[in-house]
C-alpha cells in the first residue's frame, strides 16, 4: 500500500538510530532524554500496584476525558479555572498530536522557536501544517521576529516549551512571558505551552507559567515521564472547555481512552505522601550531573565551545565553531559518544552549530569521560 504524504515526507529519526547505537555497552550515551531508571519511584509505587485488582471496575473501559478520581486531583492540583477543562492523554506526545489534529488543516501555520522538539514537529508535520520559525535567544524566542511573524503570517498557533527547553535548556525571562501572552492576545494566536520539564527544577525560582497571562487562549500540556515514569505514558491537557471537548472527541478515534489501572496508579502516586519529597530528590540529583558535566564542557571552550547554564530539566545545549554537526555526530559515534546534533531540531533552515547533550541518565564519571572522547575528536578536527 503506498504510504500518504507526510508520511513519505518523514525524515527518518536520527535519534532513534542514535539510541540504537547507544545500547552498545561501550558507547557513553548522552544522546536520549531519559530519566535515569534508579528515579523510578517503585517504593510507592508497589504497594499502589498490588491494590489495583482490588477494584475490578478499573478494568472495564473507562471514561475518554480520564479516570474520575485522577481527573479531580489534577484539576486542583494544577488549579485548572472554572471554565477550563482537563483531559488525562497517554503521554503528552498524544495531546500535542490531538491539537495537531484537532485544529489544523493542511497550510494552518504554526509557529515554533527554532530550534525547537523534534516530537512536536513531527505532529504538525503529519497534519501538513506549516511550521514557521523564530530564532529562541537565551530568554526565550526573538520577541521582534515573534511579532513580525504574528503580524504577517497571521499563524494559528504558537508552540513553545518556556521551562528548561527541549533541546536547549533554556527558560524564558519573566519579561518575555509578558511579552508573548500579549502578542498572543493582541493578534488572536493560541499559545500551545507544553512544560514537561516546568517539575524539575534545581535552582532559582518558579516563574508562572505563560499561560497565566493569556489562559482563554492556552493549551497547556503536561506530563509524568520525567517526575514519575515515561513507561507509565502519561500526560494531561488542559484549556477552554469546548477546546479540550475537541480533543476528547479526537482521542475517542485515537485509542477511546488511557489505560484506567496506570491512570489509578498514578493517582496513588501523586496522591502519597512521599511524592514531593521524591520529585525533589529527583532534581537533586539531576543538579549534581548537571553540574559535573556543566564543569567538564567549560574545558571545550578553547575549541569555540559554549554552554548556557540551565536551572534544571535534562539537557545542556553545547554550540560549536560552525559544522556538519550530523557528521559531527557519527564521528562521535565512532570515539563511544551518543550525542544529537542540532540540525534534527531544525524544521527549515539549518540553525546553529551545536549538540545536544543529556545529563540525567548517565553517571558523573560518565559525563566526565564523554566529554573527553569530545575533546580528543575536537582536538583532531582543530586546524593545526
Ligand atoms: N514535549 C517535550 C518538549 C518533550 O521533550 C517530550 C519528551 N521528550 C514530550 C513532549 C513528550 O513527553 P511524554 O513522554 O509525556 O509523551
Amino acid at each position: 500500500m503506498k504510504l500518504s504524504t507526510p508520511v513519505l515526507r518523514m525524515k527518518s529519526s536520527f535519534i532513534r538510530e542514535i539510541l540504537a547505537a547507544a545500547s552498545d555497552p561501550n558507547v557513553i550515551s548522552l544522546a536520549g532524554g531519559l530519566p535515569d531508571e534508579k528515579t523510578f519511584p517503585l517504593d510507592i509505587l508497589k504497594p499502589v500496584m498490588t491494590k489495583i485488582p482490588e477494584d475490578v471496575s478499573l478494568f472495564q473501559y473507562g471514561p475518554t476525558q480520564g479516570y474520575g478520581p485522577l481527573v479531580k486531583h489534577l484539576t486542583a492540583r494544577y488549579e485548572v479555572p472554572n471554565h477550563h477543562k482537563l483531559l488525562v492523554t497517554t503521554g503528552s506526545q498524544q495531546g500535542l498530536d490531538l491539537i495537531a489534529r484537532a485544529f489544523f488543516d493542511p497550510e494552518d501555520k504554526i509557529v515554533m522557536e527554532a530550534p525547537s522538539y523534534l516530537g512536536a514537529m513531527q505532529v504538525f508535520d503529519l497534519v501538513q501544517a506549516r511550521i514557521l520559525e523564530v530564532p529562541q535567544t537565551d530568554e526565550g524566542p526573538d520577541l521582534e521576529a515573534l511579532e513580525v511573524c504574528f503580524a504577517t503570517q497571521r499563524p494559528k498557533a504558537f508552540y513553545g516549551v518556556p521551562d528548561f527547553h527541549n533541546p536547549t535548556g533554556v527558560s524564558w525571562s519573566l519579561a518575555t512571558r509578558h511579552k508573548v501572552a500579549e502578542l498572543c492576545l493582541a493578534y488572536q494566536v493560541t499559545l500551545i505551552e507544553d512544560a514537561p520539564y516546568r517539575d524539575l527544577r534545581f535552582s532559582g525560582d518558579a516563574l508562572p507559567m505563560v499561560s497565566s497571562f493569556c489562559p482563554d487562549q492556552s493549551l497547556v500540556l503536561r506530563s509524568f515521564s520525567k517526575i514519575a515514569s515515561p513507561g507509565l505514558r502519561m500526560g494531561v491537557v488542559s484549556g477552554p472547555e469546548a477546546w479540550v471537548d475537541a480533543l476528547i472527541k479526537v482521542k475517542q478515534g485515537a485509542d477511546l481512552h488511557s489505560s484506567v489501572p496506570v491512570q489509578a496508579m498514578l493517582l496513588g502516586l501523586l496522591e502519597h505522601p512521599d511524592f514531593d519529597a521524591h520529585v525533589a530528590k529527583v532534581s537533586d540529583l539531576y543538579q549534581g550531573r548537571y553540574q559535573v558535566l556543566a564543569k567538564a564542557l567549560s574545558a571545550l571552550e578553547d575549541y569555540g565551545c559554549r554552554t548556557l547554564p540551565t536551572q534544571g530539566g535534562m539537557f545542556v545545549w553545547l554550540t560549536l565553531p560552525d559544522c556538519d554537526t550530523m557528521a559531527l555526530a557519527y564521528r562521535l559515534l565512532d570515539q563511544g559518544i551518543a550525542a544529537v546534533p542540532s540540525d534534527v531540531f531544525y524544521s527549515g533552515d539549518k540553525g546553529q552549530s551545536a549538540l545536544r547533550l543529556n545529563f540525567t541518565n548517565a553517571t558523573p564519571d560518565k559525563l566526565e569521560q564523554a566529554v573527553m572522547r569530545l575533546e580528543s575528536v575536537l582536538k583532531s578536527l582543530a586546524p593545526k
